[in-house]
C-alpha cells in the first residue's frame, strides 16, 4: 500500500510502498485512513528537526491526525462496526510497570518518556491507505461529522486543557462546579494568544463553555481569522494595532491565558502581566532561539501575591477525545460557516510535498487519502 515516509538518515521524504497491516491480536480494528491532517509537528518532521522510525525501519510513516473508516474487527472488540468512522489517539503507553499514568491509560502523563506516539517517535503515522490498531486507542465518531472529524485530534489539545481548568478552578468556591452547572459562577475573561488552529480551535471550546474571548495575533482585524473570532462571538485584536501591554490596558484583566504561538517573547511579556488568580496555558513549542530578557523578580511576585497557576499540557488523554467529539458536533451546528475558514483546503496524497514545506498557506490543511 501507498504511505507516505521520512527517511532521517537519508533526509528524505517520499511516497513508500509499505506493506499493508493486518490485525494480529482479537482486540485489534483495521481502519482505512480517509484523511490526515497538516500541523506544524508534521512539518517540523518532514524537515528533519525531530521524528523517530519504529526500531529496525529507515522511515517513518508520517502524520497523526486523522480520519478512518473501519475495515475489519477482532473478534475479541466490542463497540466498532465495519463502516463506523474513528479518530485514533496518538501516544501509546511505556509499558514500563513503575509508570502508573500509562498502567491508568494515560500516557499523555507517562513519567518515563519511553512512550512511544504513531506518526511522531518510534510508531508509524497514518498517511498510509490502512492502518491497524488496538480498540481501546481509537475513538469513534458519528457519522454526521465526517467532514470535520480530522479535526478532533488537534481539538483535543485545548479540550485537555479545559478539563484541567476546571480541577483547578475548584480553589475558587464561586467558580466550582457546582456554582458552574447552576450558572451563577461569573463568567471568566480568556485571552487566547495566535490564530493558527490550535488558537482559533481554542477560542472555540472556550467560547462554546461560556468564556468571554479575546483572540490576540499578527493577522489583520478584518482577516478572515479575525471574522471566525467574532463569527464564534469572540472578540479579535491584531498586533499591528496595538502591543500586548495597550491589549490588556483596553480589556481588563484576563481569568485564563491560552497560549497557542510557540512564541517565548511574547508569552513572558503576557506573563508579567497577569492578574489576580489567573492561569497561563502553554501549549506551544517553541523551537531553540536566543534567550530573552524578563523581569523574573515581578513574575515571581505576582505569581505569589496574584495566585497564579501555570500550566503546561502535550497531548492528550480518553476524556478530552470524547469531549471533542461533542464539541465538534455542537461547533457544526452552531458555527458551519466556521470549518469553511478553519479548514482552508482539502488536497489528494501527491500533493504532500507542498503541503509540508510549508508552501502551500492556509489555515489547516488536509490530505485526501481513501474515500
Ligand atoms: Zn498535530
Ligand atoms: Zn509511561
Amino acid at each position: 500500500m501507498k504511505a507516505l515516509g521520512v527517511f532521517p538518515n537519508e533526509k528524505k521524504l517520499a511516497i513508500v510502498d509499505h506493506p499493508a497491516p493486518s490485525i494480529e491480536a482479537p482486540t485489534q480494528v483495521k481502519f482505512k485512513t480517509l484523511e490526515v491532517g497538516v500541523c506544524g509537528t508534521d512539518k517540523e518532521i518532514a524537515h528533519h528537526l525531530h521524528g523517530v522510525p519504529p526500531e529496525g525501519d529507515d522511515y517513518l510513516i508520517l502524520h497523526h491526525e486523522a480520519l478512518g473508516e473501519v475495515t475489519e474487527v477482532g473478534d475479541a472488540v466490542e463497540g466498532f462496526e465495519v463502516g463506523d468512522l474513528v479518530v485514533p489517539t496518538v501516544r501509546r503507553p511505556c509499558g514500563d510497570p513503575e509508570c502508573t499514568a500509562c498502567a491508568e491509560g494515560r500516557q499523555d502523563f507517562c513519567f518515563t518518556g519511553k512512550f512511544t506516539e504513531r506518526g511522531i517517535v518510534g510508531a508509524h503515522g497514518f498517511f498510509a491507505e490502512e492502518c491497524v490498531d488496538e480498540a481501546r486507542f481509537l475513538v469513534k465518531i458519528p457519522k454526521e461529522l465526517r467532514d470535520v472529524g480530522v479535526l478532533v485530534e488537534p481539538l483535543t489539545i485545548a479540550e485537555k486543557a479545559l478539563l484541567q481548568v476546571w480541577d483547578i478552578q475548584e480553589r475558587l468556591p464561586w467558580a466550582a462546579k457546582r456554582a458552574r452547572e447552576a450558572g451563577t459562577a461569573p463568567k471568566l475573561k480568556a485571552l487566547v494568544l495566535g490564530a493558527g488552529p490550535i488558537g482559533l480551535l481554542g477560542a472555540m471550546v472556550l467560547a462554546e463553555n461560556g468564556f468571554d474571548v479575546h483572540v490576540y495575533s499578527l493577522e489583520d482585524v478584518d482577516s478572515p481569522r479575525g471574522k471566525l473570532v467574532r463569527d464564534v462571538g469572540g472578540t479579535y485584536h491584531s498586533a499591528k494595532d496595538e502591543d500586548v501591554k495597550a491589549l490588556w490596558k483596553k480589556i481588563g484583566d484576563v481569568d485564563l491565558v491560552y497560549e497557542a504561538t510557540g512564541a517565548s517573547g511574547l508569552s513572558f511579556r503576557v506573563l508579567e502581566l497577569l492578574g489576580h488568580n489567573a492561569i497561563f496555558i502553554f501549549t506551544g513549542v517553541p523551537g531553540r532561539k536566543e534567550p530573552i530578557e524578563l523581569d523574573a523578580a515581578t513574575i515571581m511576585r505576582n505569581l505569589v501575591l496574584e495566585n497564579h497557576v501555570l500550566l503546561g499540557t502535550v497531548n492528550a488523554g480518553p476524556d478530552a477525545f470524547h469531549a471533542a467529539v461533542k464539541d465538534l458536533a455542537s461547533f457544526k451546528e452552531k458555527w458551519p460557516q466556521t470549518f469553511e475558514t478553519l479548514i482552508s483546503g482539502r488536497y489528494p496524497m501527491e500533493e504532500y510535498a507542498g503541503l509540508l514545506s510549508g508552501e502551500v498557506g492556509g489555515i489547516k490543511n488536509i490530505i485526501t487519502i481513501g474515500g
